[in-house]
Formats: structure tokens, sequence, C-alpha cells
């Protein structure tokens, strides 16, 4: 018997099995009623694109000061707010939310200087790390051609985005993620590894992509065991204008 014929049986065989199992069957049969998922007001939407929190949501920023967040030794997150807008202060490095997370829904906003400088990774360059570890990148990738493993939206030295979905300069971009945190086997190696699903300004960048291990700036990723961790934002040592964020916030998942 030739393959062909061998699905094709196969197919008629599982075919007429479907089609007897659902004999006798009445619609209410396939249908279930509890848990009811829990009712979850939406945001709404802003101008340039964006939206507020849904009801649900935890604040992290939602314009007025940064009492979420901390720097990378614990102590107050010093960048700049003003006019409900979270700018990059290069001066005092990176910040981390307070709170930790496993898997996670995170909507943040970013906006490149209508005015910035500069080439490649030097231009308008921050990130945000997933759990403190896996860096999302955050770049002007409008007209700005770098490593494509680097651009806006990839996973750091990973993963390049499925498509270049950049709003030009002075505009707020959008970022939607979708976070599965890593299973660590007992011997420090993933049993499942992190997953992560990316949309830009409605566009999906990231589907569902495995993410291998750190991302590092020099060498391959390695496998660090870790549990709950921080959303982290990335103070680059680019010389180029900073950065500004707004309307962050996050859903457990
Ligand atoms: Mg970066």
């Amino acid at each position: 018997m030739n393959t062909k014929i061998l699905i094709g049986v196969f197919l008629a065989c599982t075919g007429s099995l479907a089609v007897s199992a659902q004999e006798g069957m009445k619609p209410e049969m396939s249908e279930f009623y509890e848990p009811v998922p829990p009712v979850v007001t939406p945001g709404k939407d802003l101008p340039g694109g964006g939206f507020t929190a849904p009801s649900d949501a935890i604040i992290l920023f939602d314009g007025k000061d940064l009492s979420a967040w901390e720097n990378t030794q614990g102590g107050p997150a010093e960048w700049k707010v003003k006019d409900g807008v979270l700018t990059v202060d290069k001066s005092k490095g990176d910040i981390q939310t307070k709170e930790k997370f496993d898997s996670f829904q995170l909507h943040i906003e970013w906006r490149i200087p209508k005015t910035i400088q500069g080439t490649g990774q030097s231009r308008g360059n921050s990130g945000v790390y997933l759990q403190g570890m896996y860096e999302l990148q955050v770049l002007d990738s409008y007209n700005n051609s770098t490593y494509v493993n680097g651009q806006a939206g990839s996973m750091y030295k990973q993963t390049a985005p499925l498509a270049n979905a950049m709003r030009k300069p002075g505009e707020w971009n959008v970022y939607d993620i979708i976070y599965t945190a890593p299973v660590f086997k007992e011997d420090g190696t993933y049993r499942t590894h992190p997953r992560v699903t990316v949309i830009q300004n409605g566009v999906v960048l990231q589907n569902n992509t495995m993410i291998l291990g750190t991302t590092e700036y020099i060498g391959f990723p390695r496998v660090v065991k870790h549990g709950a961790g921080p959303i982290l934002l990335q103070s680059h040592g680019d010389p180029s204008e900073p950065i500004s964020f707004r309307n962050i916030w996050i859903r457990r998942m």
C-alpha cells in the first residue's frame, strides 16, 4: 500500500469515527458554563494609538510618579517625570519595578525624541527586560538600519522581529507583550523555555517566540536559573537624546 492510499484510508476511518461519535449529540452537550471568566473593563483609547489600563491591571506608571519603581541597587528610581511622561536619565542607570512577576501581559508606550540624532544602536536605544533577564529591544528603527536581531522588537541578539512597525520620532509607539515564564529543572536548565509574543502598534513582531537564554551583548545566550523578576527599563550608554515612556501597566497571568 503506498503512502497516499494509507493516508486516505486513515482519513476515511477517523472521519467515520468522528461522525459516529457525534450521533445522538445535542448542542448543549458540548457547552459549559463554569468557571465564568472575570469581567474586565477595558481602558480608554489615547490620542496617538495607545490605551489606558483595564480595570484589573497593576499600574506601573500612570504619569504621576515612580513609586512602583526603584534603581537596581534598591534605591529610589530617579528618571524624570514631567507632563505625564517618564524620560530616561542616563546618569542614573536602569530602573526596575519593585514588584516581581512570573507570566504576564505588559503594555508600555515609548517615544523617540523628534530631534533624535545618531545611527544604528546609538539612536534611541533602551530596552524592556522581561523578568529582569531578557531584553526586548527598544530602538529608533525608523529609517535606521542595524543588525536585524538588534532592531526594535527583537529579542536582543536572538530573534529579529517579523516586521518593522515603527512610528516616526516624536510619535508614540505601543508594545503589548505577552510573556510566559520559564520552568527550570533542578540542574538549572530549562524544562520549558520562556516564550514571548510582542505586538507593536497592532503589528505582530514576535509570535510565541522561544527565548534561548539571557540576551548578551557579547557571546551567546546563557541559561541562568531564576524565579519571578521585575520589569527593567534600560538606561543605554549611547550619546543620543534620551527616550520617553508613558502608560505602563501589567496583568499577571
Ligand atoms: Mg537596548
